[in-house]
């Protein structure tokens, strides 16, 4: 089985991360997209931003009855800064036969190597890059320990963030159609961003 990790702060998560996901997975042929909630040390906390509870709750509405994308807070439960190859590596112990490779945007690809222990972490997961319109990746300057661990899928522009969205709240804008309903409805209900 091949599981994407899509890892954010999701405060809150919007269409953006879904489409990309949704990109990896028919682009990587993958079989499930495991969205997963950093944990943000409160002196980094946005204000005004949702809690790590309601951050959680925002991604279970936003996956709720989907057949492939899937919820996990291990990175919640733990506390903390988390470096990847330590998720990585309690999610191989719970998850023994999974095949796990890490969605993240092209522009970090050519980051990696600077990642924590990368050279373990390449031995454990592989990496989706998504390529976005506007911003082209040189395959050409990575070096072959990256090129092979990563696998580029392409996606739409969504010209999206977090931060537009809090901000658009907070201006007492809409941002119906840009969080799935069950998320608009959450932040209206439960007073997030200044709403
Ligand atoms: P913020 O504005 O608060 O920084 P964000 O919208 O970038 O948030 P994150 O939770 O930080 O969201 O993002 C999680 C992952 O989703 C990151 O890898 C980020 O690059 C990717 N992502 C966010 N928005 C988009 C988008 N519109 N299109 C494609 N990928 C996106």
């Amino acid at each position: 089985m091949k599981v994407g990790i899509m890892g954010g702060t999701f405060d809150p998560i919007h269409i953006g991360h879904l489409i990309a996901a949704q990109c990896a997975f028919e682009q990587s042929a993958l079989d499930e997209v495991w969205f997963m909630p950093t944990n943000v040390p409160p002196h980094k906390q946005q204000a005004p931003g949702a809690t790590p509870k309601q951050r959680w709750e925002m991604v279970c509405k936003a996956v709720e009855g989907h057949p492939y994308f899937r919820p996990i807070d291990i990175e919640l439960q733990k506390g903390g800064v988390s470096y990847s190859i330590d998720t990585v590596k309690l999610l191989k112990q719970q998850h023994p036969g999974i095949h796990f490779s890490y969605i993240i945007g092209a522009d970090m690809v050519q980051y990696l190597p600077k990642w924590y222990k990368f050279d373990e972490l390449v031995q454990l997961i592989s990496f989706i890059g998504l390529q976005r319109p506007g911003y082209e990746l040189d395959v050409k300057q990575l070096s072959d320990q990256v090129r092979q661990a990563v696998s580029i899928v392409s996606m739409p522009l969504m010209e999206l963030s977090s931060t537009s969205i809090r901000e658009r709240v907070a201006e007492g804008k809409s941002i119906r159609y840009m969080v799935p309903d069950g998320v608009y409805d959450y932040i209206e209900v439960n007073g997030i961003y200044g709403s």
